[in-house]
């Protein structure tokens, strides 16, 4: 197909740079070159100042790590493609013998929420690989007009729950389409258990914009030994030598009593004369002070810390905090588990008595504590919401889907089983959870829900796994989610993935097959082109699905459809991803088709709905943008949606089925080399599956019909081009 070097501009730098590895066996020679060129070479073309850069080796640089990392950046941004913004060193960590530098945006020396970049510096303190993600045209003034206490103030008033630990606010900027907007972030420690909330005020009206409670990860899910699948073995509890209670400096384990309505935590396990503890569990009937719930999670908790400390070198301040049996009333049941991080920056775990006891299930366990590990490695989830998360270039699933993969993969690779959950799953009749071993790929299995998209991230991770050996893939694995930035595409982990095999070929521990399979792993279940925007060539077709109201009723019942349209703007829901064509320069075209496949999908419990309203937008040389609207001023609930279409250059209103774009169009003629990128919009009520087909319309009659790039295969063009044309006649045509 002619058209294949479509993607040039948009993707094709990161894809030929791991090709080029692939390839080659150079690896080394290419650390080796400290040329400053290099980093020009292999120029990734930053989707709005999202990349991720390998390839390279630029230094060695002087002074400290950070001034290296800082230096790199003054020096060579501009040639990754991002924007010129301000930096400053935040923290630093290690993998092998490379040093990670966190560097994080600043404006106006106020930091900047969910931005920044991770440069890898190699023992010579060259710089080998960057990942950024950063804001740019931040315009908003930085100066509050409220005081720090004062939003303090306005946010004890709105939790309105006594406080265990003195309230803490810091100045930032959230970005968002419009030049940011700069707001007071208060942390609060209120009396619960696990409890940290955070409240943002607009640093300029004063107003409270949001109050979220940080226990984040709703549910839990992995495991390994349970009542299920495992009998009861012997083991040997660490550090507790001489304890009466489990409590060391690696765990502290509580739980939850009820005392009429009064609750308490307490510590029902308690060592014998020998300094043992040897309970009983009890799995058929709700048990609510439970000393064996205190020794499963204690031992399951202690047990892949060690693992994480002694393979990876991970290291903490200080105990885990663990609190099981917990619910919210003395006989309620409670069906979830919670991760949260303490202002130290310890880990707390929270296990609630639910169907079945959740503390039973090591899964559930581990994968609360692989949440606690992907928050030490990397900043995901600093600014998206959870578990749907929008921004302002519309659904960014990759995050959150990198945040509950790894969660996943983490306790199941301890384990050494990819079913998550078996016990936790038995009380809602399911064999497990979740299943690692599976063949999910983006964009086709992408739900927009973070444990779903997850099963893409821990699927293909488990693949990769599978291909080179458990404990080069898990030192890998753990080195490339070191080295990502806050909000990380499937594209950039892939490419960071590769890097760290590179890495780990040069040293010795991987061959040239190896990372052949790997590339063919993440090649397989569409890693590669999936970054903010998914490049279609002609003749191409990419699947998946185009969310609805549908996707509401989980929460809000037979009402989403109703609701998503009551309010002003609406909810707007886009694909997946924004997808990009660029026109050829090679041959002459006369138009653009697309056809967007658009069929009501059979996922269960939809709504009877079958209502469609959406439209189509086109945006030349930059991605389009959505107006971001946060639901807590409406319902209370910290959660952000799509209510428009700020930035683009075409719409096409009325439900499209396919658009045919005119190369002459007098309004927006096509400029050959030039990318355009789409979407659809809208608030359908069924959730849809998309085919979109690109099809490129030669000008005239060529001298040589055989060389036509329509003839791929599939669905003739000219039926796709008759199509457009039928569509056009019923479109009303809006541009700006
Ligand atoms: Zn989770």
């Amino acid at each position: 197909m002619s058209i294949a070097s479509s993607a040039t501009l948009t993707l094709a730098g990161l894809v030929l740079c791991h090709a080029a590895q692939a390839a080659t066996p150079a690896v080394p020679s290419a650390l080796e070159d400290s040329s400053p060129r290099a980093v020009e070479l292999s120029r990734p073309g930053a989707q709005q100042g999202s990349v991720l850069a390998r390839g390279f080796a630029v230094g060695p640089y002087a002074g400290t790590p950070e001034q290296a990392a800082l230096a790199f950046m003054d020096q060579h941004g501009a040639g990754l493609g991002l924007p010129p913004v301000a930096l400053e060193a935040a923290r630093s960590s290690t993998w092998r013998d490379r040093t990670r530098v966190h560097l994080r945006q600043i404006h106006d020396g106020v930091p900047v929420a969910g931005a920044g970049a991770v440069i890898s510096l190699d023992d010579a303190q060259r710089a080998v690989m960057a990942s950024a993600q950063l804001v740019p045209d931040l315009s908003v003034d930085s100066l509050p007009a409220i005081s720090l206490e004062g939003a303090i103030t306005t946010a004890t008033q709105a939790l309105a729950l006594p406080l265990v630990a003195p309230a803490r606010a810091q100045l930032w900027v959230l970005p968002d389409a419009r030049g940011g907007r700069l707001v007071y972030r208060v942390q609060l420690w209120p009396d619960q258990p696990g409890a940290h909330w955070r409240a943002t005020i607009d640093a300029h009206s004063g107003q409270l914009v949001t109050l979220r409670d940080m226990r984040q990860s709703a549910m839990a899910q992995v495991y390994e030994h349970n009542p299920i699948n495992s009998g009861l073995v012997d083991v040997e509890l660490p550090e507790l030598d001489g304890v009466d209670y489990l409590m060391s400096e690696m765990a502290v384990v509580h739980t939850m009593v009820y005392d009429g309505a009064n609750v308490a935590l307490s510590q029902t396990a308690v060592a014998d004369e020998q300094g043992d503890f040897f309970y009983e569990p009890d799995d058929e009937i709700d048990i609510y002070d439970d000393p064996f719930a205190e020794v499963n999670a204690y031992w399951h908790v202690t047990d892949i810390k060690q693992w994480f400390a002694d393979d990876h070198g991970h290291s903490w301040g200080g105990p885990v905090g663990l609190t099981v049996n917990y619910r919210d009333s003395a006989n309620g049941r409670y069906d979830n588990a919670y991760f949260s991080k303490d202002f130290a920056g310890d880990y707390t775990i929270v296990l609630g008595q639910g169907t079945i006891d959740l503390a039973y299930d090591a899964d559930v366990i581990q994968h609360e504590f692989g949440h606690g590990i992907v928050d030490d490695l990397c900043d995901i989830n600093a600014e998206l919401d959870y578990p749907i998360s929008f921004d302002q270039y519309g659904l960014h699933s990759a995050a959150h889907a990198v945040n509950e993969g790894m969660a996943d993969y983490w306790s199941s690779t301890f384990q050494g089983d990819s079913k998550s959950a078996e016990y936790f799953g038995s009380a809602f009749g399911y064999d497990a959870l979740r299943d690692l071993d599976n063949d999910r790929k983006t964009p086709d299995d992408l739900l927009g829900e973070a444990h779903e998209d997850g099963m893409i991230v821990g699927g293909t991770l488990w693949a990769v796994r599978e291909a080179v050996g458990v404990p080069i893939a898990d030192d890998i694995i753990y080195g490339a989610l070191s080295s990502l930035s806050s909000a990380p595409t499937f594209l950039e982990y892939a490419t960071a993935v590769d890097e760290h095999a590179a890495v780990a070929m040069a040293d010795g521990d991987l061959t040239q097959a190896d990372l052949d399979a790997i590339t063919a792993v993440f090649e397989e279940r569409g890693w590669y082109k999936s970054g903010r925007a998914i490049s279609i060539a002609d003749g191409e077709m990419e699947q998946g699905l185009f969310l609805g109201a549908d996707l509401l009723a989980g929460y809000v019942g037979s009402s989403a459809c109703t609701l998503a349209r009551s309010f002003d703007g609406g909810l707007l829901f886009p694909l997946p991803f924004q997808f990009s064509f660029t026109v050829p320069t090679d041959v002459e075209i006369e138009a653009v088709n697309i056809d967007f496949g658009l069929e009501k999908a059979t996922i269960p419990n939809i709504i009877d709905d079958d209502d469609l309203v959406y439209s189509f937008y086109l945006r030349r040389g930059e991605m389009i943008t959505f107006q971001e609207y946060n639901l807590y001023d409406l319902i209370g609930m910290d959660f952000t949606i799509l209510t428009d279409v700020i930035d683009f250059d075409l719409m096409i209103d009325d439900e499209p089925e396919s658009v045919r774009l005119e190369v002459d169009d007098p309004d927006l003629p096509l400029v050959p080399g030039e990318t355009y990128y789409f979407d659809l919009a809208g608030m359908n009520c069924p959730i849809m599956s998309f085919a979109i087909a690109v099809d490129f319309e030669l000008a005239e009659i060529e001298e040589e019909p055989k060389s036509c790039g329509c003839s791929s295969g599939r669905a003739a063009g000219s039926a796709l081009g008759l199509l457009g044309m039928l569509g056009l006649l019923g479109l009303a045509r809006r541009r700006r």
